[in-house]
């Protein structure tokens, strides 16, 4: 989608520091970060938020865990854990309507949500 920031990032029209990168996904550090690693997950196809996750387009979150799984242990976090996070829609907190994962892992973790 031509106005979607997440879109352009994925289309190289915005600058971003990609940490992962496969043919259906992409991963990006967050830009505002709320910890140590703080990292996006996305689809690289548009899909506005979870809640349009169907029988047809489902598969693509099986790809963005097997894309998690491999960014936790290429960064050193598989062991000692980091939490996903998907807000889904504006009264959840979603701001940037292209489907991601908040991908949050550091000592100050604690009980952060966003
Ligand atoms: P959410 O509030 O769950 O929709 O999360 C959107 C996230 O996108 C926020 O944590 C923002 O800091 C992040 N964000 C917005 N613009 C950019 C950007 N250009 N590059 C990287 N992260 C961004
Ligand atoms: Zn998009």
């Amino acid at each position: 989608m031509d106005n979607c920031i997440f879109c352009r990032i994925i289309n190289r029209e915005l600058p971003s520091t990609i940490v992962y990168e496969n043919d259906k996904v992409l991963a990006f550090k967050d830009i505002n970060p709320v910890v140590a690693f703080h990292v996006l997950i996305v689809p690289k196809k548009h899909i506005a938020s979870i809640k349009d996750i169907n029988e047809d387009n489902g598969s693509i979150l099986t790809d963005v865990h097997i894309a998690a799984n491999r960014i936790a242990e290429e960064n050193g976090i598989s062991d000692k854990g980091y939490r996903l996070i998907n807000n889904c829609g504006a009264g959840a907190g979603q701001t940037v309507f292209h489907l991601h994962y908040h991908m949050l892992s550091g000592d100050e973790l604690g009980e952060k949500l966003l």
